[in-house]
């Protein structure tokens, strides 16, 4: 299957890989709305919400309190939003959940910057 984030998974396509066990890998968003936009997604591809086995979406939603952690004690942000698009708003037709930091000033770093930020100790 031509799926840019099962590539993603089978480390076809190099990614900025935050987190990852055996159900999930979370990975910087290549064209962020801010600092630290993360997408997780399942191993297994599921295309949406109507498709995705609720173990994997259970999964996916305890990651999410992980991800929220680290970006707040990494990226101080002012608040943190969690998205999910479906249908005509879903550009890439494979599961995800974007984590998206909000900050009162906003600021820019490249996607490279921040990944070193959030993994280095
Ligand atoms: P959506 O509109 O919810 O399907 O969002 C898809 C997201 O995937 C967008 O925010 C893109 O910037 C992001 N994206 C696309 N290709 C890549 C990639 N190779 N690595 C990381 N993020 C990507
Ligand atoms: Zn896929």
């Amino acid at each position: 299957m031509d799926c840019l984030f099962c590539k993603i998974n089978n480390n076809e396509i190099p990614s900025y890989t935050i987190y990852e066990d055996e159900f999930v890998r979370c990975f910087l968003d290549i064209n962020p709305i801010s600092d630290g936009h993360t997408l997780i997604i399942p191993k297994k591809h599921f295309t949406d919400i109507n498709d995705i086995d609720l173990k994997y979406l259970c999964k996916i939603q305890e990651v999410s309190k992980r991800i929220v952690k680290l970006l707040n004690d990494k990226l101080k942000p002012d608040g943190i939003k969690l998205v999910q698009n479906n249908g005509v708003l879903q550009e890439v037709k494979h599961y995800h959940l974007h984590v998206i930091p909000h900050y009162n000033k906003n600021k820019k770093n490249k996607v490279e910057d921040i990944y070193k930020i959030i993994v280095k100790n």
